[in-house]
């Protein structure tokens, strides 16, 4: 349930309504607008009486959610989420560049490609150290190791740093990655979810192979319940019957999960293809649809890379294409 406040409504009489919420065992999100100031109760609101609340003085009106994602909702929230990652923002009309190679693999591939696309004009610099592989047999990633290594790259380029987590027992590891992904296996892991949303670590949430956009917001909830408003939502394709590319890109995905979240939406046209030349054209498309921001695993070596060389560009297909990105954005203000 949301209660929209009257404009300039008393900051007292607000507290008053707040405490007495509190009292009914709800919890209360604040969000403070440039005119409005919007109530968001999360709980039992059945035994509320909207009628009575929206007699209140201060009350503008009142709605029931019927969403089951509430602290996600953009009902809740109408101003879009901004994220500051280091000097990096992402959000309401700021766009964030990440780039990196699917797995840290040593310590002068990381920093060749560190380096390479941060004069790309990369904002974030990627890297798996834990990697999710289909096959217990295929690189597992260098693990606390290629965290060092991120960290090391981080410290050289001041790039902040995006790598994907497991399990929550590896939280120590991760103390100073900026952002902490959860890749597409993991996206229903709830229990890792729930640690994640007692950290105050961006977390960059990525959709399910065979998940749908209610589902995706419902894993955001489950780290926003715990506290940790700090996500990014991330559309890196879906599973369908077609077999040319890895997974198939769902482009509606961003206008539609803007509409129903105020968390800033990015794309991951790498794992959504699979193929190194269908990232450009995918990655204007998202750049073009709407997207706070992109994704891409970039390889200095693609062809003898450990993990997903197939989708890998070079840094030098990466600057060419953060060209475009940028003229694409131009032409959309
Ligand atoms: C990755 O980002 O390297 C990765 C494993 O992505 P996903 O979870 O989307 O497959
Ligand atoms: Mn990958």
């Amino acid at each position: 349930m949301i209660a929209v406040l009257k404009p300039n409504a008393p900051q007292a009489q607000i507290d008053n309504l707040i405490a007495w919420f509190k009292d009914q065992g709800l919890n209360v999100h604040v969000s403070v607008g440039d005119y409005q100031t919007i109530l968001g109760l999360i709980g039992d609101t059945s035994k509320i009486d909207i009628e009575l609340l929206e007699v209140l003085d201060i009350v503008e009106s009142v709605k029931r959610i019927t969403e089951p994602f509430k602290n996600a909702n953009r009902k809740f929230h109408p101003d879009d989420t901004v994220i500051k990652i280091g000097n990096a923002l992402i959000g309401n009309g700021h766009f964030a560049m990440i780039a990196g190679p699917c797995s840290v693999e040593s310590e002068n591939q990381v920093l060749e490609v560190a380096t390479k696309v941060q004069a790309a004009g990369a904002d974030m610099l990627r890297g798996g150290a834990f990697k999710p592989r289909t096959s217990p047999y295929d690189f597992q990633g260098m693990k606390a190791e290629g965290i060092e290594l991120l960290l090391k790259a981080k410290k050289i380029t001041g790039m902040p740093i995006v790598s994907e987590i497991m399990n929550a027992n590896h939280l120590p590891l991760f103390e100073e990655v900026d952002v902490i992904q959860v890749g597409a296996r993991n996206m229903q892991n709830f229990e890792l979810l729930k640690e994640l949303g007692k950290t105050n670590k961006t977390i960059l949430l990525k959709r399910g192979l065979a998940n749908n956009l209610k589902e995706l917001l419902m894993s955001a909830e489950y780290i926003m319940a715990e506290g940790n408003e700090n996500i990014i939502l991330c559309e890196r394709g879906i599973r369908t019957f077609e077999t040319y590319t890895r997974n198939t890109i769902d482009l509606s995905a961003i206008p539609m999960l803007k509409e129903l979240s105020h968390l800033p939406v990015i794309v991951d046209p790498s794992h959504a293809t699979g193929i190194a030349k269908l990232v450009p054209p995918m990655a204007l498309a998202a750049a073009a649809a709407g997207a706070d921001g992109l994704m891409i695993e970039v390889h200095n070596d693609p062809i003898h890379a450990l993990c997903d060389g197939m989708q890998s560009l070079t840094p030098q297909q990466y600057a060419d294409l953060a060209d475009k990105v940028r003229k694409i954005r131009e032409v959309i203000k």
